[in-house]
């Protein structure tokens, strides 16, 4: 589960992120949905301390990302126990951010034996089995420049799911494809939603956040205008600015 509250954050006195409150429960997913500039990505790189928040808290299964507290105190912590926070918690980008001098194998296989120690026999047979599961078996030896943008994708999700994360963070995963490979990317999140994996998804498919959202959050301008099931948020938003981004985005 995740637990965002009252988050803060400016850029050079500028306030991007004006007391977000934010909760997912485990096994949930939630979209988020806003403008562009509304600060849907700088909430996403708070999640794992990519940046730094102003002010507020996040927690991820309980534990305290980013600090520790101490009488009532946050201390930050050390570099390298953030980076193993970050382990924890999965994020797949726009871009595809792959090794381009990695093969498949190698790209998923490289923080788990790298980051995690896990033993290379051991992680090549689960990086196998997720390879499989987002349906590029087969394909371990090719080089990214050898995929379409959508098997890149694909192959980013294996890449994050290889460390085992208890949540999964997506910043328009889709929104670099070209309209026929968004489908099968959607599929994949679809299955890793029904498998029960914690996911928030910043996204612009409005479908599928009707389909397999359980909470759409409207982000506008740094808050949460409106959040709740997305038959709600999108059908029947309760507030005008809900329905005058959505109008826009239709
Ligand atoms: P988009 O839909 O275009 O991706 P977004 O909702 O993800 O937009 P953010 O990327 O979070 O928006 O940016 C929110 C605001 O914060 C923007 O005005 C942006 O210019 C600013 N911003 C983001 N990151 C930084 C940074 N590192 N330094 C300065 N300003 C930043
Ligand atoms: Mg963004």
């Amino acid at each position: 589960a995740v637990a965002v509250t009252d988050l803060h954050k400016s850029f050079g006195g500028t306030p991007v992120l004006r007391g977000v409150d934010l909760s997912v429960a485990r096994g949930s997913v939630t979209c988020v949905i806003g403008p562009s500039g509304s600060g849907k990505s700088t909430l996403l790189r708070c999640l794992n301390h990519l940046e730094k928040p102003d002010h507020g808290e996040i927690e991820v299964d309980g534990v305290l990302v980013g600090y520790r507290r101490h009488r009532g105190k946050l201390y930050e912590l050390k570099e390298k126990v953030i980076a193993g926070q970050r382990a924890s918690i999965g994020m797949v980008f726009q871009g595809f951010h792959l090794f381009g001098h990695l093969t498949v194998l190698e790209n998923v296989i490289e923080a788990p034996v790298g980051v995690l120690g896990v033993p290379r026999g051991e992680a090549v047979e689960s990086a196998a089995a997720l390879i499989a599961r987002v349906g590029l078996a087969g394909r371990e030896g090719a080089y990214p420049r050898q995929l379409s943008g959508g098997q890149q994708q694909r192959v980013a999700i294996a890449r994050a799911l290889a460390m085992r994360p208890k949540v999964m963070l997506f910043d328009e995963p889709t929104s670099a494809l070209d309209p026929e490979l968004v489908g099968e990317v959607l599929e994949v999140m679809k299955d890793l939603a029904a498998d029960g994996m914690t996911m928030i998804v910043v996204t612009h498919e409005i479908g599928f956040a009707r389909s397999v959202a359980d909470t759409v959050v409207f982000l506008d301008e740094g808050s949460v205008v409106e959040s709740g099931p997305p038959g709600v948020v999108l059908d029947a938003p309760r507030h005008v600015r809900t329905r005058e981004f959505l109008a826009r985005v239709r």
